[in-house]
């Protein structure tokens, strides 16, 4: 543990991870959040996910949305996706930076795609090459990591050799998701700690749920590791797929808020953030679970 960074790259990910766990909005709506998230200064956003309409009807209309969206330079966009007929749409839409899924557990992983994690390692890594083939960029990112709500805790040192394998395999870029909120700061060191000792280099990415409240503890955790990639969602959008009524996504203006007080440089400006929070809120037609959307920032 070091000093902190005094500068992180948040990635806005309410249009995606976030819209992708609320109830179905129209094209139009997913188009307007983006453009005005593009207007934030955030410097990446995970616009849409190329997943089969029938198993994710919310992104349906992934080729619509990315068409109409606004491409605002120096906003870097990029697109999940669960397979390499996911790939090859993203690809064919323009998109070049590329996110995929593998479970740490192997329960949940069978629960999601009918397959254990080496099964989906094996198919990571044709995608892997079929990304960088057409110039793109390829991110794994490893849900269940800080714990699973089928199997409980997942050792640090398993979530660890995925890594060690997803980086031979050529990974541009490795995500921990905590898909069900279940990261404390102790389970954060844990993962982060086994991960370092084996993998000194790689760009690493964090994406916290604050489900149970401990999201900007996480956060402030892994900013002592030296991490300064993380996701977060506006307004806090997308609930928890396990628990109904739960929140997911920690919210992007309460990370904003709380690391420009610290000093730290997002090159987000907050009241537009808070703006777009309101729309994303408008959106989806109920109240979202941002303190700093409720209470407003401490000084504004
Ligand atoms: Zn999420």
């Amino acid at each position: 543990m070091g000093e902190l960074p005094t500068r992180v790259s948040i990635r806005e990910v309410g249009p995606r991870d976030g819209l992708q766990n609320e109830d179905p909005v129209p094209t139009e709506a997913k188009v307007r959040l983006l453009n005005a998230l593009s207007h934030t200064g955030v410097s990446r956003i995970e616009a849409v996910s190329f997943v089969h309409p029938k198993a994710i009807p919310q992104m349906a209309d992934a080729d619509e949305v990315w068409a109409a969206a606004e491409k605002v330079p120096g906003v870097r966009y990029s697109a999940l996706v669960p397979n390499s007929r996911g790939a090859q749409r993203a690809l064919e839409a323009g998109l070049r930076e590329l996110e995929v899924v593998v479970s740490a557990s192997d329960t949940h992983n069978r629960r999601n795609v009918n397959r254990s994690t080496e099964e989906s390692l094996n198919d990571i890594s044709a995608l892997i090459a079929m990304v960088h083939g057409a110039d793109g960029e390829c991110e794994v990112i490893i849900s269940t990591s800080f714990g699973c709500p089928f199997e409980g805790d997942v050792a640090p040192a398993r979530v660890a050799s995925i890594v060690d394998r997803v980086v031979t395999d050529g990974a541009d870029r490795v995500a921990f998701g905590d898909t069900t909120g279940m990261a404390t700061p102790r389970r954060v060191s844990d993962v982060l700690d086994a991960v370092r000792a084996r993998q000194a280099d790689v760009p690493l990415l964090l994406h916290f749920h604050n489900t149970r409240g401990t999201a900007l503890a996480n956060i402030l955790t892994a900013l002592r590791f030296g991490i300064t990639e993380y996701d977060a969602s506006v307004g806090g959008l997308g609930g928890c797929p396990y628990a109904p009524g739960a929140t997911g996504n920690v919210a992007t203006e309460e990370v904003v808020h709380m690391l420009h007080d610290m000093g730290i440089d997002t090159g987000i400006d907050l009241e537009a953030l808070i703006d777009a929070a309101r729309l994303a809120q408008q959106i989806v037609g109920k109240e979202l679970p941002s303190g700093v959307l409720r209470a407003g920032p401490r000084i504004s």
